[in-house]
């Protein structure tokens, strides 16, 4: 018996980095995973098939997280080819980063759409779904700079610490009919978001964790993991510094 035998998940954002990751770990224990991506669609067919050979269902869709309307397609359309939606992962995110006396209203725009407002575009488009079955698990994911803030990532901190208010209102709002809602705030995971940064910035984070380096996609997967399953079914409204120890 695996954690997720038979469970429907949607991941946002799983062509690359964290969210691929996440669709491997969860598709290995036994989910059928439905997810999207924005513009890289070779790397989502090739996950596709990836999946669909560990014996799950998979499909990739590509689809804009910032947009309302095509949440709700979205949604539709995997409910007409998976039959429920169990677990939801609102993972797609951007940076576009900059002082803030730099920062156009364009980025902090963009950012704030695709990595705050998306998780309201979802949550509110699998909602009627979970309701129905009196159970789902949400899984926000957010950041350590969400939690503690960085400079030269206005935009970014107040979309990730956002989403930490989000997931906590979730929590309270729908707790009674079964729903959970977590946030992981990832510390620094080494994909292609981190691989922008140069060597001394970089080094600068390495030198601020305890555990001495950065973290993986599985190790935020894992995470993922413990709050899709019910592992955690009594866990609910919280926030879970996946880090290495950085915030501690
Ligand atoms: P990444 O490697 O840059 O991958 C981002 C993913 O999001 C890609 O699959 C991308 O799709 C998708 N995406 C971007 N814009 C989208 C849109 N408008 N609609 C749908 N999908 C979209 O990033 P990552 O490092 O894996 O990060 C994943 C999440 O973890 C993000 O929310 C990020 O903020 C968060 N996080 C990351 C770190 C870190 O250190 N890496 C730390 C804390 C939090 P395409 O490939 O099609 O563009």
């Amino acid at each position: 018996m695996k954690l997720l035998d038979g469970k429907v998940a949607i991941v946002t954002g799983a062509s690359r980095g964290i969210g691929t990751g996440i669709a491997k770990v969860f598709a290995e224990q036994g989910a059928n995973v439905a997810f999207t991506y924005s513009s890289s669609e070779a790397p989502a067919m090739a996950l596709e098939k990836e999946l669909n050979e560990l014996g799950v269902k998979a499909k990739a869709y590509k689809s804009n997280a910032a947009s309302f309307e095509a949440a709700e397609k979205l949604v539709a359309d995997v409910l007409a080819d998976f039959g429920s939606i169990d677990v939801l992962v609102n993972n797609a995110g951007i940076t576009k980063d900059n002082l803030l006396m730099r920062m156009s209203e364009a980025d902090f725009d963009s950012v704030i759409e695709i990595n705050l407002k998306s998780v309201f575009n979802m949550t509110k488009a699998v909602q009627r779904t979970m309701l129905k079955q009196r159970k789902g698990s949400i899984i926000n994911m957010s950041s350590v700079v969400g939690v503690k803030g960085n400079a030269g990532q206005t935009n970014y901190a107040a979309s990730k610490a956002g989403m930490i208010g989000f997931t906590k209102s979730v929590a309270l709002e729908l707790g009674s009919r079964n729903i959970r809602c977590n946030a992981i705030a990832p510390g620094f995971i080494e994909t292609e978001m981190t691989e922008k940064l140069d060597e001394k910035t970089v080094q600068g984070w390495r030198d601020g964790i305890p555990l001495k380096r950065g973290g993986s996609p599985e190790d935020i997967a894992n995470a993922c993991l413990f709050f899709a399953s019910d592992l955690s079914a009594y866990v609910t409204g919280q926030v879970l510094n996946v880090d290495g120890g950085m915030l501690t």
